[in-house]
């Protein structure tokens, strides 16, 4: 050790071994970034790094080894083989190469090992051959153990080296690497100098002076330089173009692609970074969600590139002239989000008046102009919560609030929100518990043909009496039924329950079911009636099922499609509460009907209003040329029959027949287990006594 310590000082120009110990260190870290590189690389890519990475690596222990040859002060003239010289240069690229390779294919301890042995071994071959190829003036004999010595050294360092390379990733243990393969190759070279002995002889008549030396010395680093340099200029291009790509990606992650907008995830992030900003700042933060009012409808009945246009329309509005204190994203589909940060609430309140002008952006579609309008709800930080997820959640329920209340189109959250949601889960457990029970029970009214006078078929109605709270109106559950999604089994068990019963009147008149939106999105109920049926042994043609138009807006053609599958059983499809929904003209064309239920609502109306009896005539008229008879719903004295039945009205249906009742009752009332009637007769009215007022079926 003393012995190469002392030949490095002693018999070595310094400016030059510290010149060869830079490129050194430069060529090493170069290096280690191409090898990881490769490593991460795959096909021809990694193939490419690695022909670089070996050519890199050859480069700089060449450099290191001819720069320190050079600095070596041999005391007698020395002459360069050029061939030897750039043999040794060439050769070892290819060792080079398939040690790398080892390592990198390889993927495991023992070929990492055997790879940097491959390498250590190249190093060693290359200052061997590049000491061929220096001639001296004298006889050159070699000290075997130095030899020996210095072979193991740039084995066992390079291999020490490649130990590091799992742990890249790690700075530290980067330095380490690059620290362990520049001391393999510097060892090497200094304890192989140390092996040789010369004995001059001065034969050669051209010796190459210092000066030359220092020149090729510089000139090398300059070639090595440039290598190396290369190599890093191509990592780093590499690294830039990537990081750009990554850029691109993570940008295309955290926008809406339809309308520009930041994306759910984007708005989550920057909801959780404004919150620590205000909490920074002891400023308040209103994060507001927003649902557009009438996007299905305008999807269903204009296209979906009507749909596409309306939300780009509304983002480019929501979105104009945004402050550095306002957030607007698209969370998917017609739902919305905004933040605002804020001091007064007069600076809020100026925020969402924009935000509602906004939602009132005419959208232009083919020459017409469609407004949709929206839902605002409002959650405050730090009031209404302290961390995102609650204020998104009550910002959520303060929009639901605003959604179903058309007086105020912007609704701040309040706790008592929190209760309702508490109680409505309560009652979705209490009526699944019920259902699991089989403690709810069907009441049917009667449907009767206005002409004829005779008793057409039933509505079968749900009932429940909650243990504690009573009976509770349908009105009242079926829609925690459907938020729940217990409708489905809920639905399935009325269906079954009422086929069942109808199967055992003498009669074969029809009994009709309620349908909710969410079964017919079901793509299996036209399977499940079906089998139904089969089970119970219930003709399709005496079952009925009734829709709301709104249920079957909800998806349009995957409705109608699902209706056409039921209607092909043989089962009738009647259009429920017709008049309150959409009513559009095009729902009655594109599926043909077997029945319309004209709304309960007109028949309050009709004794009072002419408006309304010029609407249920227009309505009975739209059915004669649709060739789709009527019933009203909701009939309940004889005045609004006479009228109805002046204005051609097919059937009715409401307490004037007799108000929804258990099977046995209804049988009884219609006759002696008969349900044939020769004439409409009105029921005794025994109206506020009776159970199934009209508050039960609000
Ligand atoms: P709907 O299908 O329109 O049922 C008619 C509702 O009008 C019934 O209310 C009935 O009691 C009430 N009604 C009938 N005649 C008159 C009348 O002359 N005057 C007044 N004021 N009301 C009358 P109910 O039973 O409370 O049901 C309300 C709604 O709940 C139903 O409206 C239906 O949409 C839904 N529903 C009931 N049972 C089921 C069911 O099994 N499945 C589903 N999906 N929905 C159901
Ligand atoms: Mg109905
Ligand atoms: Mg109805």
């Amino acid at each position: 050790m003393i012995n190469v310590l002392s030949c490095i000082t002693l018999e070595h120009d310094l400016r030059l071994v510290l010149l060869a110990a830079f490129i050194c260190i430069a060529g090493a870290a170069t290096f280690e970034q191409l090898l990881k590189r490769a490593i991460h690389a795959e096909g021809k890519a990694r193939i490419g790094w690695l022909g670089i990475g070996s050519v890199a690596l050859c480069t700089t222990v060449w450099c290191t080894h001819f720069i320190a040859m050079l600095a070596f002060h041999a005391q007698v003239p020395v002459v360069l083989d050029p061939v030897l010289t750039l043999l040794s240069l060439v050769l070892p690229v290819a060792g080079f190469f398939f040690g790398i390779a080892a390592v990198i294919y390889g993927r495991n301890i023992a070929s990492n090992i055997l790879g940097n042995l491959l390498i250590g071994g190249c190093i060693a071959g290359l200052h061997y051959l590049g000491m061929m190829a220096y001639r001296v003036d004298g006889i050159v004999e070699w000290k075997s153990e130095y030899v020996i010595a210095s072979i193991v050294l740039a084995c066992g360092l390079s291999v020490a080296s490649g130990l590091f390379y799992k742990k890249f990733y790690d700075t530290k243990y980067a330095v380490y690497s690059v620290g362990l393969f520049a001391l393999a190759v510097v060892s090497l070279h200094f304890t192989g100098m140390e092996a040789m002995v010369i004995t001059p002889l001065s034969l050669s008549s051209t010796p190459m002076d210092t000066a030359t030396f220092t020149a090729l010395s510089i000139a090398t680093a300059l070639a090595g330089a440039l290598v190396i340099a290369i190599g890093a200029i191509c990592f780093f291009l590499d690294a830039d173009q990537r990081q750009e790509g990554y850029n691109q990606l993570l940008k295309m992650a955290m926008t809406d692609t339809l309308t520009g907008l930041p994306n759910r995830n984007a708005y989550m992030e920057d909801l959780d970074a404004r919150i620590e900003e205000v909490k920074a700042r002891g400023k308040q933060l209103a994060v507001i969600g927003v649902d557009l009012d009438r996007f299905k409808d305008i999807n269903d009945s204009y296209g979906h590139r009507a749909g596409d246009l309306a939300l780009i329309t509304i983002a480019k509005a929501m979105s104009r002239n945004l402050k550095v204190t306002e957030t607007v994203a698209r969370l998917g589909g017609d739902e919305f989000a905004a933040t605002k940060v804020f001091e007064s609430r007069t600076v809020l309140n100026a925020y969402l008046k924009k935000l509602e002008w906004a939602l009132q952006t005419p959208v232009e579609h083919e020459g017409s102009n469609l407004k949709l309008g929206g839902s605002i709800g409002v959650a405050i930080y730090p009031d209404d919560g302290e961390n995102s997820d609650t204020l998104r959640n009550n910002a959520d329920l303060a929009m639901y609030r605003a959604k179903i209340n058309p007086a105020s189109k912007v609704c701040f959250y309040e706790a008592s929100m929190d209760e309702e949601v508490r109680q409505k889960r309560e009652l979705a457990a209490a009526l699944a518990r019920a259902l699991d029970n089989d403690e709810l029970e069907l009441h049917y009214q009667l449907q009767a043909s206005v002409d004829s006078g005779k008793i057409s078929g039933m509505e079968a109605l749900l009932r429940w009496t909650h243990p504690k709270l009573g009976p509770i109106s349908p009105g009242v559950f079926i829609p925690i039924a459907e938020e729940s999604g217990l409708i489905i089994r809920l639905g399935e068990w009325v269906l079954r329950r009422a086929c069942e019963e109808a199967v055992t009147w003498e009669n074969g008149d029809k009994i009709a079911v309620n349908m909710s939106a969410l079964q017919l999105t079901q793509v299996e109920l036209p399977s499940i009636i079906h089998r139904i049926l089969l089970e119970t042994g219930l003709p399709p043609k005496r079952l009925e099922v009734e829709l709301t138009e709104t249920a079957i807006l909800e998806d349009r053609d995957r409705s109608l499609h699902v209706l056409r599958q039921i209607k092909a059983l043989g089962v009738r499809v009647a259009l429920d509460d017709f008049g309150t929904g959409y009513s559009s003209l095009e729902i009655l064309r594109s599926f043909p009907f077997d029945k319309i239920k004209l709304d309960r609502f007109f028949m309050s109306e009709i004794e009072s209003s002419a408006e309304s009896t010029a609407l249920v005539r227009s309505v009975l008229s739209l059915g004669k040329s649709l060739q789709i008879p009527i019933l009203a719903e909701g009939v309940e004295n004889e005045n609004q029959l006479s009228i109805l039945k002046a204005e051609g009205c097919d059937e009715i249906q409401g307490f004037y027949l007799g108000r929804p009742e258990t099977l046995k009752d209804v049988l009884e009332k219609a006759g002696a287990g008969s349900l044939r009637i020769q004439s409409i007769k009105p029921e005794d009215h025994k109206d506020g006594e009776d159970q199934n007022s009209s508050s039960d079926a609000a």
